[in-house]
């Protein structure tokens, strides 16, 4: 299987006939073992750090990528190894948490646009405005504390923010960032069976959290707020990727194929020096031959 077509079969461009139970956790393409893609793994990585110094060096294009997840899905590690092999200055990772007081005082795109990645870098928000469509909306009571005017806070609330997003990244691939966004796609059984590691290997405790476990009681209607998000706001400019997570693997592989992908489609290449520049290297090499 080629690397293109196996990011393709996870890629959702349009909501219309999207379902969660279609896509499985588990699934792992035509690879059957971790062996057999590490290869392409360590090949991805080196080709990520060949092309994002094109990127960077060419300050055009700006790269997103979006990570949302149940809990213990990998996003951390996802991150951690994808990004390995990258050049540090040009690549910024931003997690968003629960909002603090001075975020609440502002709409809710306010905290991710402070955060996004200029011109020739990559950014990565784990977590982002997607939680706006997710958590807020399996708990509802989160909207209070929101402090919006109640007069605009209706039934409408949620196609509101599906729509205010999807414009949003519109806007944002016109000016030049490219949006890639990932939902790490974990079984309700596999994540038990982290969360017990988390709770049997002490060098794991520290990743043990019981609200995790407090927010597994709202599986079913995390799905649903999944399935919707992806139905609402996958979109060809900025698809959704439903990445099987059950696997870390495989995982790694696919995100990390996505953004070579990615990165390839893109026109980089190094800036052209043009006649006036050239002159001055060629000065600047006289001087410095001429000179002990
Ligand atoms: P890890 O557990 O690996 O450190 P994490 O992303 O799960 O990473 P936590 O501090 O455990 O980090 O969780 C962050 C919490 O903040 C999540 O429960 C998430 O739903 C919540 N959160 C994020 N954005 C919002 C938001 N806009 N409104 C309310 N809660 C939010
Ligand atoms: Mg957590």
């Amino acid at each position: 299987m080629k690397t293109d077509k196996l990011a393709n079969n996870y890629r959702v461009e349009s909501g219309k006939h999207f379902r969660l139970k279609d896509f499985d956790p588990a699934d792992t393409g035509d690879r059957k073992s971790k062996e057999h893609a590490e290869e392409a793994l360590i090949h991805g990585i080196a080709r990520t750090a060949e092309l994002q110094d094109k990127l960077y060096a060419q300050d055009n294009w700006a790269v997103l990528l979006i990570f949302q997840a149940m809990d213990a899905a990998g996003k951390d590690g996802i991150i951690k190894h994808v990004m390995s092999g990258v050049n540090p200055q040009g690549c910024q990772v931003h997690s968003f948490k629960a909002p603090s007081d001075l975020e609440l005082q502002h709409d809710f795109l306010w905290r991710t646009t402070l955060n996004l990645p200029e011109r020739g870098h990559i950014g990565i928000f784990n977590r982002s405005y997607y939680e706006e469509v997710l958590v807020v909306r399996v708990h509802p009571d989160i909207l209070k504390s929101q402090k919006m005017p109640p007069s605009l806070v209706s039934k409408k609330i949620w196609d509101e923010r599906f729509e205010d997003i999807c414009d949003f990244e519109r806007h944002m691939t016109r000016n030049g960032t490219v949006i890639r966004k990932f939902f790490l796609n974990l079984s309700k059984k596999e994540q038990k069976k982290r969360f017990l590691a988390r709770l049997e290997e002490p060098e794991k405790n520290w990743k043990f959290s019981a609200a995790d476990i407090h927010e597994r009681k709202y599986w079913d209607d995390y799905q649903d707020a999944y399935e919707d998000m992806i139905r609402y706001t996958a979109t060809e400019e900025a698809p959704w990727y439903v990445v099987p997570a059950d696997n870390k693997w495989f995982t790694r592989l696919v995100v990390s194929t996505v953004l070579v992908d990615t990165l390839e489609s893109l026109d980089l290449s190094y800036p052209k020096v043009d006649p006036a520049k050239r002159k001055e290297l060629e000065a600047a090499k006289k001087l410095l031959l001429s000179k002990k």
